[in-house]
């Protein structure tokens, strides 16, 4: 083995390619063997590391998403939710959205597959090389009421600020207290102020936001007017998915109060 030979492996340890480093020898041997262009060469062991590189780094986006349970496009059965136009769906997938900071809204009655799509979003960013961070509402307001409690609001708003995008779930359910509806109002101002999408599910048409934000409709006429700058909304309709299921199972489905017609979908 010559100096230049030699000089190979350290060189790729030295500039942290440590995959590259790895496949090395056998890369070397595949080579002579195949009789490949140096190129080839190259180009093999370079794409080995790069590959190696993005799978570390989904795998840390997940991690760092939280998200409840993973949820995938592939899962979604559209044909059960004709409300949510196939294309549309594809075309958010793309994640071409996330350049735009454009945010998503899915409106709906409990069941039609909100966090569902927002989750498989969720995880088709964090597969794309972004981070993620998904939350339900109450948390988001929980942690964020504790840590100004605790003088250190600043660095908790980070984390809804800061990653590529932000999963906001179940806004609604609960009428906010003063204090977190002005915490909540302040991560989608600041969001907006940086262009960072948000992903949002809600049951509650946005006529009646003013009870998620205690019933201040100034404060949520101003917090709908920055999430829907430019937003894609999408309202899903139709029996809850778990009835369904339910019903296909033969088992009897548990009666609910009926919810209210929501509006078609609209792109804005
Ligand atoms: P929501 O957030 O609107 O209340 P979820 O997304 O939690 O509803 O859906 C409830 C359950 O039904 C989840 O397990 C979800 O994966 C499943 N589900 C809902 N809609 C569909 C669908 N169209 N295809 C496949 N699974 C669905
Ligand atoms: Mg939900």
């Amino acid at each position: 083995m010559n100096l230049h030979e030699e000089q190979a492996l350290p060189g790729l340890q030295a500039l942290g390619l440590t995959t590259a480093a790895e496949h090395l020898e056998s890369a070397a041997q595949q080579a002579a063997a195949g009789n490949w262009s140096y190129r080839r060469f190259l180009g093999h062991l370079l794409e080995g590391e790069r590959s190696a590189r993005h799978k570390k780094t989904v795998a840390l986006n997940l991690q760092f998403a939280r998200f409840p349970v993973l949820k995938r496009l592939e899962q979604f059965d559209c044909a059960a939710q004709p409300s949510a136009d196939p294309r549309l769906i594809d075309e958010l997938a793309t994640g071409r959205y996330l350049s735009e900071a454009r945010n998503v809204v899915f409106l709906g009655p409990p069941g039609v597959g909100k966090t569902h799509l927002a989750i498989a979003l969720g995880v088709r960013c964090a597969e794309q090389g972004n981070r993620v961070y998904f939350t339900s509402v109450s948390e988001l307001a929980r942690r964020l009421g504790k840590a100004m409690s605790e003088n250190r609001l600043h660095c908790e708003m980070n984390n809804y600020t800061r990653p590529k995008l932000l999963i906001i779930d179940e806004v609604g359910y609960l009428q906010l207290e003063p204090a977190h509806a002005s915490l909540l109002f302040q991560v989608i101002a600041q969001r907006y102020q940086v262009g960072g999408s948000i992903i949002l599910t809600s049951n509650k048409p946005f006529d009646e936001w003013a009870g998620v934000f205690a019933g201040d409709p100034v404060m949520a006429s101003a917090a709908l007017d920055r999430l829907l700058h430019k937003a894609t909304v999408i309202t899903l309709k139709g029996d809850s998915y778990r009835m369904l299921e339910r019903k296909k199972a033969g088992i009897a489905p548990i009666k609910t109060s009926s919810t209210k017609d929501s509006p078609p979908t609209t792109r804005i």
